[in-house]
This record gives C-alpha cells, structure tokens and sequence, in this order.
C-alpha cells in the first residue's frame, strides 16, 4: 500500500442467522473496499449479550486493515457492506445479521452526529478489549479488565 494510509481497527459482530458465515462474507468484502487492505483477523470470540434487549450470544471479530479512505467514506463502506448481507435496522442493540464498527482510526479523535471515533463505548466492551488485544491493538494493550465475559471460540 502507497504512503497516506492510516491503521485503523473494525470490529465486526453478529448474534443472529449463520454468524460464523456472516463474519468470513464481511471480511470478504471489507478485503474488497478499494484501497484498503486486511492485514490481521483475531480470532472469533464468543460472548453474552450486551444492553438492555435480551437476545443471542454474540460473535465478535476484529480486523485490522490499512485503508486511504477517509473516516466517513470508509464508514459508508462498513454500512454498505452491513446492507448488502440483509441487515435489517430495527430497533437499536437488537439481535443483526451483521455489524461492523470503526473503533480505532489511526489516533484520530472524531465526533459527528453520524461518527465517532473512537468508539464511544469500546473502554465497556469486554468483547472489543479482548479480540483488539490479541491483534496487539496498541489503544488497548495494557487495559486490565478480566475478560470473564468473553470466551474464544475459534
Ligand atoms: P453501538 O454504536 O452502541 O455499537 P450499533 O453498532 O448497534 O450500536 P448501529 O445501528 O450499527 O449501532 O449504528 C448506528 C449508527 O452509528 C451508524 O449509522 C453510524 O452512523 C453511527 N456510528 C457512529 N460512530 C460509529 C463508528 N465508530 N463505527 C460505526 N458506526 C458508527
Ligand atoms: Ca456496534
Ligand atoms: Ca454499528
């Protein structure tokens, strides 16, 4: 990849249909956005639910890519991705097919109403703590939560 990219963590969720397969069809298109490139996937982890609605374990993974997109043309990217494998908006952390979220953006800091990075609730997260530090996320090595909630599953 040429000079002008940034490292940027995603990390892509699923609780409801076939989630392994959603995970592998998301990274295959996240692998397709034009200048952008994959370099590490974590494994998937398996944990509970998370909020106030009560639902499905999730699945989680995270991927680490280089891309020269800018924050919100690499955001209309994910949510394309999310619409293109059927996901349905209804009501807010109900059970998706497939989510995709920016968390880190190099060490940029953003807020607008339809970004923020990082993600605003990625510290709460066991799920996002535990996948980013295996892919050695430097944002959160070092983070001392005990990750009880999550477990590997492959
Ligand atoms: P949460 O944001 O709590 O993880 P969610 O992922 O279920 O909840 P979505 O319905 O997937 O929320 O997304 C709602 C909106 O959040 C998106 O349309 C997008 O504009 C916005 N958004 C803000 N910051 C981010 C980010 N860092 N990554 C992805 N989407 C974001
Ligand atoms: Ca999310
Ligand atoms: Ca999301």
């Amino acid at each position: 990849m040429p000079n002008g990219s940034d490292q940027v963590y995603l990390v892509a969720g699923s609780n409801s249909g076939n989630s392994q397969d959603y995970l592998k069809k998301a990274i295959f298109f996240i692998d397709k956005i034009k200048n952008t490139k994959i370099l590490t996937t974590s494994s998937i982890y398996q944990s509970k639910s998370y909020g106030p609605i009560k639902q499905s374990d999730y699945l989680n993974q995270a991927i680490h890519i280089e891309t020269k997109l800018t924050p919100h043309r690499l955001l209309d990217e994910v949510l394309s991705i999310e619409n293109n494998l059927g996901r349905v908006r209804k009501e807010r952390w109900g059970p998706r097919i497939i989510d995709i979220d920016i968390v880190f953006y190099g060490d940029e800091e953003i807020s607008t109403p339809n970004l923020t990075i990082p993600h605003y609730d990625w510290k709460n997260r066991d799920f996002f703590i535990a996948c980013l530090k295996e892919i050695s996320c430097p944002f959160v090595e070092g983070n001392g939560l005990s990750l009880k909630s999550v477990k590997k599953l492959i």
